[in-house]
């Protein structure tokens, strides 16, 4: 048997985690870092970047990269790039795919199975569009677990905390999840789930751009949609700015002019008024769903990327009025409790067995006939959103027309008032003597348990009459044809040789930032690009390294000035000073390295410019 590994396959970042000598360990990507953007990019020759390249594809080829598309896992919603067409579960497929490559090339073995964490949120389709999207990456996925419970296992697991209920608060890039979560006798029970789907750290960026377009009195529709990517990404390193200091300064330049605009903590916080509004409304919801107050809470789990904000921090210790929040890696907590599941799933001693309860995440129910409009039946909820599972509900219909023959349940997902217009799972149709209005009665039953089968038992009280319909899904699963059909068709992208990937990220990198200048230092890039294609067209590894590292000190440089807004590229080669004043620190080794490299690139510069 193979590894077993956590996932947390998120919107905007995704990360994995192994349960490893007692304990929940991250996995490095190819870069080392612990996140891996959740993009991916096309070319037309087949090529396929996910993570950090394509990230930066996002502002220079918008039109072949998708992002946050797990939004629409378990929609009809289709991507097309390069020419292709392509569901939200394939694309998350090649995440996953990539996230499985790193992790067998980090611990050295197959990497078989995966624990996938999804938002509690997340309905029967979306959740087995995430498995399946596991299956085409190639691993088992035997559970899915929902992203809070893997967060409170985590804390717990650290904190070695016994019974405790937590508050979950994951605000991300897109979106924002609160969740109450009960820890108690080895049982991890969620009490109740409620959030905005449209709220998180994106908000914040578009908010910074908007007040950029505005203090410099320009209107954003006058230019073009590569300008505002580049604007709305230069608002979000503002924002991370602003996590460290108290200011921040934005400097874009556009059509060959620079602008600039400063902005404090004070002024964000101010311009974020309405955002802040509405991160409250979940956290009221699920005290109330979860009939707890504030002060019942025993631990506030912070959880997401958009938690390292100060601001946010402190708007959650005025609201909660609490001093105890803090924020220990936020945006690991969910891959680190999915490695802490892995663990348990490998029946590892060192970890307890904790169960994971699960609840239900969207109401189920049974059309009921509307005297109003028989037309439009309404929704009859059976088994109510947030209740604990297994649960198994009864109640007992009656027939609605005189000489009725037999009566059609039809089972409905979701919490509209209207029966059509929630999710259809499926129906059952039971013969009932015929006789006035009113006088056949059918007992029906609902059984869901954790698995997300249901199971609907439906009786006549008269005749004693049962038929049982169980709900699986399987009409939105896979078939093991068309999964194949699948894998197949994923297997034809072209994946690149592993130690490509730095070189091409470094490239991309310089093509945003190509698109990000004017002028000299525009020149003096490509200049750079150059050179360093001329030295990966020899394929002497250890000098390709050297030539990337020092063009990707060149970008630090490039996009420190450019941020800070000097009056960049008219006086033209400042990366000497630059290297000089903020690289003090640096070893002697590092220092000898630099001057090398310049000196090569000078030599190379000379021939070039000569020749
Ligand atoms: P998701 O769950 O949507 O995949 P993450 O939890 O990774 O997302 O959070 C991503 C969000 O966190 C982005 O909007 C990003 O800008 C924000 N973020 C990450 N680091 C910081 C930071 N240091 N300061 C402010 N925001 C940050
Ligand atoms: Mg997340």
């Amino acid at each position: 048997m193979g590894k077993i590994i956590g996932i947390d396959l998120g919107t905007t970042n995704s990360a994995a985690a192994v349960w490893e000598n007692g304990e929940s360990h991250l996995i490095p990507n190819a870069f080392g870092d612990y996140l891996t953007p959740s993009v991916v990019s096309m070319d037309r020759d087949g090529t396929v970047y996910v993570g950090r390249i394509a990230k930066e594809r996002l502002v220079t080829h918008p039109a072949d990269t998708a992002s946050v598309f797990k939004r629409f896992m378990g929609t009809e919603k289709i991507y097309s790039l390069a020419g292709k067409k392509y569901h939200p579960e394939e694309l998350s497929a090649l995440v996953l795919k990539r996230l499985k490559e790193d992790a067998e090339r980090y611990l050295g073995e197959e990497v078989t199975e995966a624990i996938i964490s999804v938002p509690a949120y997340f309905n029967d389709l979306a959740r087995n569009a995430t498995k399946n999207a596991g299956e085409l990456a190639g691993f088992h996925v035997e559970r899915i677990i929902n992203e809070p419970s893997a967060a409170a296992l985590y804390y717990q697991c650290r904190s070695q905390m016994e019974d405790a209920v937590m508050l979950v608060f994951d605000f991300g890039g897109g979106t924002l999840d609160v969740s109450l979560v009960e820890c108690f006798d080895n049982i991890v029970e969620i009490l109740a789930v409620s959030g905005d789907n449209h709220l998180g750290g994106s908000d914040f960026d578009q908010l910074i751009a908007d007040m950029f377009w505005k203090s410099c009195g320009l209107l954003r529709n006058r230019f073009s949609a590569e300008d505002a990517a580049i604007v709305l990404e230069r608002a979000e390193k503002c924002k991370f700015e602003l996590t460290v200091q108290d200011a921040a300064q934005m400097c874009v330049t556009l059509a060959g002019r620079e602008y600039q605009m400063e902005i404090s903590r004070k002024e964000l916080i101010r311009e974020a008024e309405p955002l802040f509004e509405r991160m409250a409304q979940p956290i009221r919801h699920v005290l109330s769903d979860g009939q707890k107050s504030a002060r019942e809470v025993d631990a506030v789990v912070l959880v997401g990327g958009s938690c390292k904000m100060p601001v946010v921090q402190k708007y959650l210790n005025y609201l909660l009025q609490r001093t105890d929040i803090a924020v220990v890696s936020p945006d690991y907590m969910i891959a680190l409790g999915a490695g802490v599941y892995a663990g348990i799933k490998e029946r590892d001693e060192d970890i307890k067995d904790m169960l994971l309860t699960d609840i239900c995440p969207f109401s189920l129910g049974v059309p009921q006939y509307n005297k109003a409009d028989p037309n439009r039946d309404l929704c009859d909820v059976m088994i109510e959103r947030n209740m604990a599972l297994p649960v198994s509900r009864e109640i007992v219909m009656t027939t609605v027309h005189d000489r009725q023959t037999r009566m059609r349940f039809e089972i409905y997902q979701g919490e509209a008032m209207y029966a059509e217009d929630n999710l259809p799972l499926g129906s059952i149709t039971i013969p009932v003597p015929a006789g006035p209005e009113g006088k056949e009665k059918v007992r029906v039953r609902y059984t869901y348990d954790i698995n997300g089968i249901l199971v609907v038992d439906v009786q006549v009280i008269s005749t004693g009459r049962e038929k049982q319909l169980v709900i699986r899904n399987d009409k939105i699963k896979l078939s093991e044809e068309e999964l194949k059909k699948r894998l197949e068709q994923l297997n034809k992208l072209k994946i690149h040789p592993r130690d490509l990937e730095e070189n091409r990220l470094v490239l991309a990198r310089a093509e945003r930032l190509h698109r990000e200048t004017t002028g000299r230092i525009r020149e003096l890039l490509e200049e750079r690009v150059q050179y360093f294609n001329d030295y990966l067209g020899r394929q002497d590894r250890l000098s390709i390294n050297k030539a990337r590292k020092q063009l990707n000190l060149f970008l630090d440089y490039v996009e420190e000035r450019c941020l800070q807004g000097t009056t960049l590229g008219r006086t033209a080669d400042g990366f000497p000073e630059w290297y000089e004043s903020s690289r003090q620190a640096a070893n002697a080794g590092e220092q000898e390295d630099y001057r090398k490299e310049e000196q090569k690139y000078e030599r190379w510069r000379g021939g070039h410019l000569t020749s």
